[in-house]
């Protein structure tokens, strides 16, 4: 339930009020008056007992599940990208792993000629098996920093766990919730509460509707914004990594009104079908694309088979008339 205060009204006051009765409660604020969101299933709640608490304006059973997601910014800046429906689509390219200083800076520089905004690259990766290449962590992000500042890029990288918190942060303009974190709430708050807009991967098992509740811990927790990655879902299929939820692009674009980005890179698992599902993704409404791109995808150590050499994310780019025509 919803209860919205009275101009003026003592807030700790009422939240005191509210907890002795034994509610759950979160104060919501940033909106035109505070509002406590309460938990009815925690206790018993009169809704007249309520409102007969001093300052209590009104008592409403919600009507929106996410009122945050809602309610969040159609137009988010990042670097130097603009990222809105409407605007010139949104590329993110790099790639996989940030392997070694001279890889990002290489990789950054051809990006960066062919007119893409956004660098990729992790830092820290969450990989399957613990024998694979987990990442170069902390000294990776200070050479993703250095190789975007040098090109004008802005930086995407993981998150992956809360002790990292701050250094992705100093590094970062967009954080990224991987796929396998989606539902890891305590790490959703420690990537909001570094205040950057957030990359929300969806969970390869996750429901539309959990992915809209994830964006709403982000949101709750101080995220000014928060950009869906639709990445692929679980399928049954070998013949491609995962199943590209097409049909869900479609519904938080075009119902929701909110921004998608596209990873054919992570759904497809093979660079060969990268520009056919890149153009049904823009067609599907999305704002922009994240494609791994790899100056050597024969030798990354990581993702290679799914890497775009940066000749292919040239030929893309301009297929999709995206090609160089400035940032974005
Ligand atoms: C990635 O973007 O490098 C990644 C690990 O993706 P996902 O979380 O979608 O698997
Ligand atoms: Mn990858």
């Amino acid at each position: 339930m919803l209860v919205t205060l009275e101009p003026g009204a003592d807030a700790q006051a009422i939240q005191c009020a509210l907890v002795e009765r034994g509610l759950w409660v979160r104060k919501l604020e940033g909106g035109a008056s505070v509002e406590f969101w309460i938990e009815s299933q925690s206790a018993a709640v009169e809704r007249d007992g309520l409102l007969g608490i001093r300052g209590v304006a009104s008592v409403a059973v919600p009507q929106r599940l996410h009122p945050l997601v809602d309610a969040q910014p159609r137009s988010i800046e990042i670097g130097p990208a603009r990222i809105a429906r409407g605007a010139p689509a949104t590329v993110i390219a790099g790639p996989c792993s940030v392997e070694s200083k001279a890889q990002i800076l290489a990789i950054a520089e051809r990006v960066a000629a062919l007119g893409v905004g956004l660098l990729r690259g992790g830092a820290y990766k969450p990989r399957t098996s613990p024998y694979a290449f987990q990442g170069h962590g902390e000294r990776a992000l200070g050479w993703m920093r250095e190789a975007a500042d040098r090109f004008g890029l802005g930086v995407v990288t993981e998150l992956l766990d809360q002790a990292s918190a701050a250094s992705v942060g100093a590094h970062a303009d967009l954080i990224q919730i991987g796929s396998r974190s989606m539902q890891s709430f305590p790490l959703l708050r420690a990537a909001a509460e570094l205040k950057k807009p957030i990359l929300l991967k969806r969970g390869m098992s996750a429901t539309v509707e959990e992915w809209l509740l994830s964006a709403e811990h982000c949101l709750v927790h101080g995220a000014p914004a928060v950009i869906f990655c639709e990445r692929g879902i679980r399928g049954f299929d070998q013949n491609t990594r995962n199943l590209l939820d097409l049909g869900a692009v479609a519904l938080l674009s075009e119902v929701h009104g909110l921004p998608v980005i596209v990873d054919p890179s992570h759904a497809l698992g093979r660079r060969d079908l990268i520009p056919a599902l890149s153009r049904a993704a823009l067609a599907a409404g999305a704002v922009g694309l994240m494609l791994e791109t790899h100056d050597q995808p024969g030798v990354a150590l990581s993702d290679g088979p799914q890497a775009l050499p940066p000749s292919e994310l040239d030929a893309l780019l301009r297929g999709l008339g995206l090609a160089a025509t400035g940032k974005r």
